[in-house]
């Protein structure tokens, strides 16, 4: 299976970053060894020290294929959950400064927390929001994407055949920020809690 994230997909999350808003949507892929299980911990790597969580909304693909277009996306994917995009805030840095390939501060091992899938809901903006320790640090709604779901599954698969069981991370909202061992991560779709990450 593969895993592919999207950059920049929020207009206010690319200028809290202080990042132009792109033409297309900015795609990358982590490897499968970056998924962590439902509710499994992550494990603070000893190489950065400015992790930082970005949740966003996850879709599942059901029936693969190339050249999707927007009008048929919506039967390509099934079910949607919400994902952490772990990323290392210190490595991309270094790595946007140079202008080179973003993968060690984005696709390393356990850099894709996930949730519990359900179907996909009827309505085709929702709200989901992340909690800290309790506190909400983001609160976001797919209507604000700069590239809604059907139409990234339509740029994806301009360049990647899509297969059944791929994820699509959409891009996070604004509020990004920094996690600590010992913080409890809950992400939320509208009120319902669909993942748990503790920090280990
Ligand atoms: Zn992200």
């Amino acid at each position: 299976m593969k895993i592919f994230a999207i950059g920049r997909n929020y207009a206010e999350h690319a200028r809290e970053l202080g990042n132009e808003i792109p033409e297309a949507p900015v795609i990358f892929m982590k490897p499968d060894t970056a998924l962590l299980a439902p509710g499994a911990p992550f494990a603070y790597p000893e190489f950065s020290s400015d992790i930082h969580y970005e949740l966003e909304v996850v879709l599942r693909i059901c029936r693969g294929g190339r050249n999707i277009a927007t009008e048929d996306a919506r039967t390509h994917y099934d079910a949607i959950t919400l994902g952490i995009d772990f990323t290392a805030r210190d490595l991309q840095a270094k790595c946007k400064a140079k202008g080179l390939p973003w993968e060690i501060a984005k696709s390393f091992d356990g850099s894709a927390a996930q949730g519990e899938f359900v179907d996909v809901p009827a309505e085709s903006e929702y709200r989901f929001s992340l909690r800290k320790n309790g506190v909400v640090c983001q609160d976001g709604n797919t209507r604000d994407m700069l590239n809604g779901c059907d139409s990234l599954i339509h740029h994806i698969s301009r360049y990647f055949t899509l297969s059944p069981g791929d994820l699509v991370y959409t891009g996070t909202p604004s509020g990004v920020g920094p996690v600590s061992k010992g913080d409890l991560l809950e992400g939320f779709l509208g009120d319902r809690k669909l993942l748990t990450c503790t920090v280990v």
